[in-house]
């Protein structure tokens, strides 16, 4: 990268207690741009002091913020998500070049609903009502309190997305925040201190520290002054992050990997099924969560399933995440590209043949070269329960599997360690609901996915996460429950 001009290098600071500094070590972490391999930012690489600085501020913040009334905290809610608003079309262009994903993506989905989350937690915070329970001579009634010093550590593959679904409930409750987002994609999160700073959030309540996750990440996790951590990433990870809060019982959310399931039954409906399963599968490159990448199909109508999916993955349009017709845009890094490319080779192992994809595209533009590119890939001939078929791959790489019967299709579905979601396609609502229930998994979607209420509980089983986030959940996550009684005569 040295032919850069570094005027255009963006530089990142941490925001600790009001101020934009650097790491206290003076070190920086690059960060590339996936579609080019550009070097767009230099962030700090912060370690203990940093976070030691963070929490100590977000410490200090805590009581005058947690005594607030709760709409004065939620009037800051709605600033913020004013102030996004306004900044949507930025946000959307920073998350398109920082993580390669399409910008009609960023703008219908990665902007839109991080205002939506400062909204919709400022509402339901308004319109939260605690409980009484009556006794014939007393009166209990729960107060919610914060838990403290939030620790709030998030991935890139939805960068701000994922950060104010965490941020937003967090500060409502009464909490103060240290926040950690992925060293991969740091250039949002940067805009979201800035905008807690022109919404004039009281210094110490927000807190961002930049840097990777072994360091600052790991002693954010360890810390004695942190009281509760929601961490979104990999279940390996998760695992790291649990062990290490554990000791100090630490109030702990973890949403991790899925491997999830689309289930298309004979008497589905294909033009709501292609397109749906098509979406499940590759939407911000397969590497949602949430994404189908299992695709259990009906052998009745496996033949004619597979050829119109097939037509319609070859008709996606992948190349220049800032055109506003790209539908795939490139992977998040090179080592992430080399695991999702490892697991195309595996599937050869395992008795698979690639159908489509499975390299590069042969025409990329030369300033795309440098970047992370893989054409969205589907397998047939793996065994339901391979590796390739249970393993997350979190890339534009699925499976085809077909089934004979339900009891079939939900112990296909049933048989990773994964439980985050799926979705099932059939016109007997009847049966998808059956199906849906017998799946163990956190959420289900029948004849749709990825149709969120924000209302509703969001979180893992199995491997794919501890505790449940979303809606009421959140505030319940983010608070404490205490029960005073009081006896009358
Ligand atoms: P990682 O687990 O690698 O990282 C997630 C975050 O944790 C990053 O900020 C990372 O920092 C940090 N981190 C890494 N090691 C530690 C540690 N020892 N202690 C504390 N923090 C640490 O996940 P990815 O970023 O690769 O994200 C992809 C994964 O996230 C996938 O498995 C995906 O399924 C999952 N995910 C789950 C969702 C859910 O709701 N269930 C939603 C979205 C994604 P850094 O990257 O800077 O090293």
């Amino acid at each position: 990268m040295s032919d850069q001009d570094e005027t255009e290098i963006i530089r990142l600071s941490n925001l600790i207690n009001g101020e934009l500094q650097p790491a206290n070590c003076g070190d920086w972490i690059d960060d590339f741009a996936p579609a080019t391999g550009h070097l767009i930012a230099r962030i700090p690489c912060s370690d203990s002091s940093d976070v030691d600085q963070a929490v100590a501020a977000a410490k200090q913040a805590l009581p005058a913020w947690a005594a607030l009334d709760i709409n004065e905290r939620a009037d800051y809610l709605d600033r913020i998500g004013d102030a996004l608003e306004e900044r949507a079309e930025e946000i959307a262009a920073l998350e398109s070049l920082d993580s390669g994903k399409p910008i009609s993506l960023a703008r219908e989905v990665d902007a839109k609903r991080s205002v939506a989350n400062f909204r919709f937690f400022s509402k339901i915070a308004r319109e939260f009502e605690s409980e009484t329970f009556e006794m014939s001579d007393a009166l209990n009634h729960v107060v919610y309190k914060p838990v403290g010093v939030a620790g709030l550590i998030t991935p890139w593959n939805l960068p701000l997305y994922l950060l104010s679904w965490k941020v937003a409930p967090a500060l409502v409750m009464g909490n103060t925040v240290v926040a950690k987002p992925s060293e991969l994609t740091p250039l949002t999160a940067s805009l979201l201190a800035d905008i807690t700073q022109l919404s004039d959030l009281p210094k110490g309540v927000f807190n961002l520290v930049h840097g990777t996750g072994t360091h600052a990440g790991a002693a954010l996790v360890a810390h004695p002054d942190v009281d509760l951590i929601s961490f979104t990433g990999g279940t390996q990870t998760g695992a790291t992050v649990a062990a290490s809060a554990a000791p100090s019982f630490k109030k702990l959310s973890l949403e991790l990997g899925g491997k999830n399931s689309s289930i298309v039954f004979g008497d589905s409906d294909a033009d709501k099924a292609i397109p749906g399963v098509l979406r499940a599968a590759f939407l911000n490159q397969g590497q949602v969560c949430l994404c189908g990448s299992r695709i259990l199909v009906e052998r009745s109508i496996y033949p004619e399933f597979r050829e119109e999916f097939l037509q319609a993955v070859q008709e996606m349009v992948i190349g220049d995440p800032f055109d506003g017709e790209t539908e795939l845009g490139a992977l998040i890094s090179p080592e992430h590209l080399n695991k999702v490319s490892s697991y195309i080779e595996l599937a050869g192992l395992e008795g698979g043949t690639i159908l489509c994809g499975g390299e590069a595209p042969g025409d990329i533009p030369e300033q795309f070269v440098g970047g992370n590119w893989l054409m969205p890939t589907v397998i047939e001939g793996v065994s339901y329960d391979s590796r390739t078929a249970t393993e997350e791959i979190f890339g534009p790489v699925v499976t085809l599997h077909p089934f004979d019967d339900e009891d079939e299709a939900v112990k296909m579905a049933n048989s990773t360690e994964y439980g985050l979601a799926g979705s099932v396609w059939t016109e007997d609502l009847a049966k998808g609901e059956r199906v849906a229930a017998a799946i163990d998994t956190g959420m289900v979607w029948v004849n749709c996915w990825l149709h969120r209420d924000l209302r509703v509980p969001f979180g893992g089983v199995k491997q794919s996460g501890v505790g449940t986030e979303g809606g009421r959940w959140s505030l319940d996550f983010y608070s404490e429950p205490m029960n005073i009684c009081v006896k009358h005569d």
